[in-house]
């Protein structure tokens, strides 16, 4: 039985603990200090790394972790580390012993050129590619690659616990109800995001359902986003680059 903490870090990062109440698998971490505290709490060992990608905020504390816990670290294959890692790819599928955990590496460029996510068990850690309600910025990639790799992560189960490494969702679905004002989905996501929010709880994890069904970024055929952006005969991947565009100014 798989039990998944968030580890709040620096203004609004999560880094997902994986645990079983033994070991631990740790998600992205970019600060060392709360990871080791959140392993004492909970009298656990740091038996593995995942990382998505390459931004400092996702990294930093590798290096720490690494000299007091030795774990294995696994990072996309397409990136360079300066730490000792495997290398993953999309498509593979790696094995976390420890936590008898099985998950398939997913290639979702587009934030960065190299970025990775990790699918198994009805789970996906998708760093910065899917947020609540958003997406991640294209700091590498081009809009028809973000798109392409948010296509993938949608065709995954309905039922798929999505934890994201930020908290960004009640900002995104400020900007999700201004292009799709009409989205009833989007009332009722709002208000359960607020309660959660002001109780002092992660809006996370989503899951694909109420992406599909709350999420612009994955709306892209949506008549009324189409409206609003006046686009109304237009593809989606251009219906992507404007939101994107959009957003970056919201
Ligand atoms: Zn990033």
């Amino acid at each position: 039985m798989l039990n998944i903490i968030p580890i709040p870090a620096f203004q609004d990062n999560y880094i997902w603990l994986i645990e079983n109440g033994t070991h631990a698998t740790v998600v992205d971490p970019g600060d060392a200090a709360p990871v080791i505290a959140a392993l004492k709490q909970h009298g656990l060992k740091l038996s593995t790394i995942l990382i998505t990608h390459h931004h400092a905020d996702h990294i930093g504390g590798v290096d720490a972790l690494m000299a007091e816990f030795s774990p294995q670290v696994f990072a996309p294959q397409k990136e360079q580390y300066a730490f000792k890692h495997t290398p993953v790819h999309d498509n593979q599928t790696i094995h976390i012993q420890d936590l008898d955990l099985s998950l398939k590496v997913i290639d979702v460029g587009g934030h960065t050129l190299g970025h990775v996510a990790y699918y198994g068990a009805n789970l996906l850690f998708c760093g910065d590619t899917l947020f609540g309600c958003g997406c991640g910025r294209l700091f590498e990639g081009t809009p028809a690659q973000m798109f392409n790799s948010l296509q993938k992560i949608a065709a995954l189960p309905e039922n798929t616990a999505v934890y994201c490494a930020h908290e960004y969702t009640e900002h995104n679905l400020q900007f999700a109800q201004l292009v799709e004002a009409n989205n009833a989905a989007l009332k009722d996501r709002t208000q359960m995001t607020k309660a959660l929010r002001s109780s002092g709880q992660p809006s996370l994890p989503s899951n694909i359902a109420l992406e599909l069904a709350t999420n612009p970024f994955l709306r892209c055929r949506s008549p009324e986003i189409m409206a609003y952006l006046n686009l109304p005969q237009a593809d989606p991947i251009a219906v992507f680059t404007a939101l994107r565009a959009m957003r970056n100014q919201f």
